[in-house]
């Protein structure tokens, strides 16, 4: 059946005389044509893994797939030979990337648009399901196609697909423009950071965030000891260092002497919201909601690997260029440029 392109139909069974009466009569030995038969199978079949990587990288699968599709490969001639002067002379094929010429390149068989792969046609609703995940919500998505892939209409198409997404919509409140920060914005990475816990499907968590740079960190609670939420936070510290200061609220697992100790030991300012000012807490209140949804997802840190690499409306870097100096790869393919290590602005 390889060398064929059949089409599964449904037929009832009592329709279905020959393939039963075969069925019930096995022949009892294999005759000389069907072992050529199997061994000329498996010498195809040998020579279609050969010749394809054994697992091949989304990027991989997009310059085969830029190789086969007819539209790219006449961008990639236009690129290569110059675009005709007027779009009337363009097929009409093409003519959708005839006013993006200026931004199109060709590189080692892939189709870019400034840093950003061209799509093939083939691969585009696979690609929208990839930049959907997380459910960010339209802006946020297309923000994270602006980091990585491109085609004519990416914009048109994420806002079909997620304006109709049930998570996205319940996500919106966070689609708003993040309200402006009112507390004077740290002068570095995790110099003043949040802690706050949560309960979510009976179970605790505690969310750790980042004012300068929005970097959260999710840690579950086995118990809501002080002791456990200390020993997070210190995981969460060996690994991103001391904050000068961590902010919380006046909970349990925050108070009490082995807090003070903690505190002492580890060199951080602690402070609290007092009942009076529970806003300075705040950025802490919206990073939970933030974690929440995060956490509501089906896979949750699928969810947080693509919130952290996700530009903020803010600043419009990412969390993790921010704290890393380098984008995290993800499951949306993107050029080994963009994973390049590189700080933004941190002044800007
Ligand atoms: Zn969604």
């Amino acid at each position: 059946m390889m060398r064929y392109n059949p089409t599964a139909m449904y037929v009832p069974g009592k329709q279905l005389i020959i393939a039963d009466t075969l069925s019930k009569h096995p022949q009892a030995t294999v005759t000389q044509e069907i072992s050529e038969l199997t061994n000329e199978i498996e010498a195809y079949e040998k020579a279609i893994h050969e010749s394809w990587p054994i697992s091949p990288t989304k990027l991989d699968m997009v310059k085969q797939q830029t190789l086969q599709d007819a539209e790219l490969q006449m961008v990639q001639n236009y690129v290569m030979s110059g675009w005709p002067k007027y779009a009337a002379k363009v097929p009409n094929k093409v003519k959708d990337y005839y006013t993006s010429r200026q931004h199109l390149t060709v590189s080692k068989g892939l189709v870019l648009y400034g840093d950003r792969i061209v799509v093939p046609r083939m691969m585009r609703s696979e690609m929208l399901q990839r930049i959907h995940d997380g459910h960010q919500g339209i802006v946020k998505c297309r923000e994270r196609a602006r980091c990585s892939v491109w085609w004519p209409g990416v914009s048109k198409h994420i806002q079909d697909a997620v304006s109709t997404c049930k998570d996205c919509q319940e996500s919106k409140p966070i689609q708003k423009r993040e309200p402006l920060i009112t507390t004077p914005l740290p002068s570095c990475p995790w110099k003043r950071v949040a802690a706050d816990i949560c309960e979510l499907n009976k179970q605790n968590l505690l969310v750790v965030v980042d004012y300068f740079s929005r970097y959260i960190e999710i840690a579950y609670l086995n118990d809501m000891s002080g002791e456990t939420t200390r020993a997070k936070l210190k995981n969460i510290f060996a690994r991103w260092g001391c904050p000068n200061e961590l902010v919380t609220d006046n909970g349990p697992q925050f108070s009490g002497r082995a807090f003070v100790q903690f505190s002492k030991e580890y060199d951080f300012r602690h402070i609290t919201s007092s009942p009076h000012y529970p806003q300075a807490n705040g950025e802490a209140e919206r990073a939970v909601q933030t974690a929440k949804r995060i956490l509501k997802q089906t896979d949750p840190f699928l969810a947080l690997l693509v919130y952290r690499p996700t530009p903020l409306q803010a600043t419009g870097v990412s969390p993790a260029q921010i704290m890393l100096g380098r984008q995290i790869r993800t499951t949306v393919p993107t050029l080994e440029a963009n994973l390049q290590p590189g700080w933004p602005d941190l002044h800007k």
